[in-house]
């Protein structure tokens, strides 16, 4: 139960102005609306639906946004984030070198200030509210938590060795990580902040996978550190990157990074890679890297090629992209490399294109299982996919690449949640049009296909009202920020669809005053002692990092431990 605010009160008023022209759920409870005003004693917001949104990423926020343009002031939406910190992925997973896209979060912000929306920082699903909490406090909630584990390439070597406890830079054991740890480290995401990451032990780096991603990385590991010096780069990455004694930073202390080449490793052709021409185009002729292919005949063109390269102009840009940066690599290298002074040759960057390569196995032959190499199949490329996809086969040819770290770039996996049908298999969750399924039974949850199983297999599988699902989890990792717009129009489309149907369940559990949404959820939390970053304290947080980042010239100066974003955010900490 809940006061109401005077925002709340003007949302109301607006809300009654236009009634008549929204569907039935809103008229009927008009009479509970004004009961509330005229009593003035603690109430539930009536007249509204309440709606929870998990997750403060594009796909959560673009269905925030989608939902207040579609129901005006007929709604509340409370937003939850596990962080102190909004904007999940446009936080912690674009590159700090990208911060146009980065501009997105100007419209979040937005988002977030409106009278009808709460945002919960610091509040985990699981841990501090079940789902099932959720749903019985709202209409409707809306799953919009990403994709926060990673695919495996299931290769000896991939895991740390038993009892090792240090772990990337070549020592201890580690020195594999995702990609996804990788983007997360050098973005001060808490939770990798503190990986054992240490590049002046590593000179060699292999990358698993050529997507965006992996580009992402091997621009991080080989531009100049200039170029992140002023974006939001995490001040413990950049100083590896640049030395403490580098640019941005005054005294001696971190040695710098001593990686001089990547390996973006493809089981696939140039014209089969995943990555975007842009982005290619800005690694090869912005960062000053040297690019090299593994083979001479890495470039040439099979008549499948020809036919798929005609048929799409991006692929052919790929190709033209790679072959012009090895042709002037080699060109520059024949031209002047006898005359290259010491210094020069100290500044090269490396950048091998390691195409039709499929990792088989990491070697740990260093001290403590420090990593040495990532062992390699030849491959071909064969039409042998469904519908005449080409995938790699391999050919019985093994090389191994030298490199003390390797990063696996090859796609991110979304978490399963009690209670929520889920395709292990494809790590999404099971829906229709963005409703989620029913699961089959809780011990079926993590089954592929269980949802199907629930139905009696053939039939149409029912779905289950009032859950529904955005973004990745609901689609997979694939996609720019902005294929989460059209992602969330259609979530928000099928919410809509289902109003009367929302709001006549909520009715036979809570009678004509429907859920308690804001009001219970934050009594709940308040109960369980949760310390909630709403939106003034995260803006408090957010004043300070861009604050400090003003001071060194940099965009904001990133806080990167959840206790210190907490007491930056006004919470006493002992
Ligand atoms: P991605 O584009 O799907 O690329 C995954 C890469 O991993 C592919 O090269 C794939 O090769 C390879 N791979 C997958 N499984 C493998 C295995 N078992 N063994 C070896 N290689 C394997 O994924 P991503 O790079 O993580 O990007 C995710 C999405 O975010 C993409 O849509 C991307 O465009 C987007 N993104 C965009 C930007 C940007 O616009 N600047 C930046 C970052 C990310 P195959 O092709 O052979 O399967």
């Amino acid at each position: 139960m809940m006061r109401l605010a005077a925002h709340h009160v003007l949302a109301l008023e607006s809300s009654i102005v236009k009634a008549t022209s929204h569907n039935g759920f809103i008229t009927k409870s008009l009479n509970c609306l004004s009961a509330a005003f005229t009593t003035g004693v603690n109430a539930t917001v009536p007249g509204k639906l309440h709606i929870c949104v998990v997750g403060s990423g594009p796909a959560g926020f673009y269905t925030v946004d989608r939902l207040l343009k579609r129901y005006g002031d007929a709604v509340h939406i409370s937003v939850l984030d596990r962080l102190p910190t909004p904007f999940g992925l446009v936080r912690s997973g674009v590159a700090p070198d990208h911060q146009d896209t980065k501009n997105v979060i100007n419209q979040f912000g937005s988002v977030a200030a409106d009278p009808r929306v709460s945002f919960h920082g610091n509040v985990l699903v699981g841990r501090d509210v079940d789902v099932s909490e959720l749903r019985a406090l709202h209409h409707a909630v809306v799953l919009a938590y990403g994709a926060e584990s990673d695919r495996r390439l299931g290769i000896p070597g991939e895991e740390p060795s038993v009892g090792s406890t240090d772990g990337g830079g070549g020592g201890g054991g580690g020195g594999v990580f995702s990609a996804r740890e990788f983007v997360w480290w050098y973005n001060g995401h808490p939770d990798a902040a503190h990986l054992p990451i240490d590049l002046s032990k590593v000179r060699s780096v292999a990358i698993c996978g050529i997507g965006n991603v992996a580009l992402d990385c091997a621009r991080a590991l080989l531009a100049p550190p200039a170029r992140f010096v002023p974006t939001d780069m995490a001040a413990h990455a950049l100083a590896q990157l640049a030395g403490r004694g580098g640019p941005g930073f005054g005294g001696g202390g971190a040695a710098g990074s001593s990686v001089r080449e990547v390996h973006l490793v493809a089981r696939r052709g140039p014209v089969q890679a995943a990555c975007t021409p842009k982005e290619l185009k800005e690694l090869l002729t912005e960062c000053g890297v040297s690019a090299r292919t593994a083979a001479p005949d890495q470039l040439v063109v099979s008549e499948a090629d020809a036919a798929e390269m005609k048929a799409t102009r991006l692929k052919r840009r790929v190709h033209e992209l790679v072959t012009r940066a090895v042709a002037d690599a080699a060109e520059a290298a024949g031209a002047g490399g006898a005359a290259k002074g010491a210094e020069e040759e100290a500044a090269r960057r490396d950048l091998f294109f390691q195409f039709y390569r499929n990792p088989v196995e990491i070697r740990r032959e260093g001290p403590d299982g420090a990593v040495t190499g990532l062992r390699v199949e030849r491959t071909v490329v064969r039409p042998d996919g469904p519908g005449g996809a080409s995938v790699a086969v391999g050919s019985g040819e093994y090389d191994t690449i030298e490199c003390q770290l390797v990063l696996k770039s090859i796609g991110y996996k979304s978490l399963p949640l009690q209670g929520v049908a889920f395709d292990s298999r494809r790590g999404v969750v099971v829906h229709r049009e963005g409703r989620v399924l029913k699961q089959a039974s809780p011990a079926d949850t993590l089954n592929s296909g269980a949802a199907a199983a629930a139905n009696g297999g053939g039939a149409a599988p029912a779905t289950d009202l009032g859950l529904y699902v955005v973004g990745w989890l609901k689609r997979g990792p694939t996609g720019i920020i902005g294929t989460n717009l059209v992602d969330a129009d259609e979530t928000a489309a099928s919410l809509v669809a289902d109003t009367d149907a929302l709001v006549r369940a909520a009715e036979m559990t809570h009678g004509s005053a429907g859920p308690p949404g804001l009001g219970g959820l934050s009594a709940l939390l308040r109960q369980r002692g949760v310390r909630v970053v709403d939106w003034r304290r995260w803006r408090m947080l957010d004043e300070q990092e861009v604050a400090a980042g003003r001071a060194m010239g940099r965009v904001r100066e990133k806080v990167t431990e959840v206790r210190e974003m907490l007491r930056r955010a006004g919470f006493e900490m002992q």
